[in-house]
């Protein structure tokens, strides 16, 4: 009876280790992305003003962690760009480093509002 209690018990906490541990990295992916938009950006997360491969600014929702309408690597993401109409990896920019025509087209072309 005590064994049974004590494997249970063991199983349990192991368990919960594995999930802890699977938590904490989750957490960590998702502190990384913020920090590195952080840096990118200026921002937090929100409306971020992104860049295109060839070169078009528009506005996105960017929320570290969360995301549904692109792939996420770090401060790259692969989304499509309402700009150009074409798939691209974007990068966040700073809006204090544009012109301001720059900032204006980037606040003009905002994609769907879906993070
Ligand atoms: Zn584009």
């Amino acid at each position: 009876m005590g064994t049974i209690c004590m494997m249970g018990r063991r199983h349990d906490s192991k368990r919960r280790g594995r999930f802890r541990r699977k938590a904490i990295f989750a957490a960590g992916v998702v502190l990384l992305e913020a920090v590195a938009l952080r840096i990118r950006s200026g921002r937090l997360g929100g409306n971020v003003i992104v860049r295109c491969r060839r070169g078009h600014l528009f506005t996105t929702i960017w929320i570290p962690g969360g995301s549904l309408k692109s792939l996420r690597l770090g401060w790259w993401r692969f989304q499509r760009c309402p700009v150009g109409h074409h798939w691209s990896v974007v990068t966040p920019v700073k809006a204090a480093e544009l012109s301001e025509q720059e900032r204006r087209s980037a606040n003009e072309a905002r994609d769907i509002r879906v993070p």
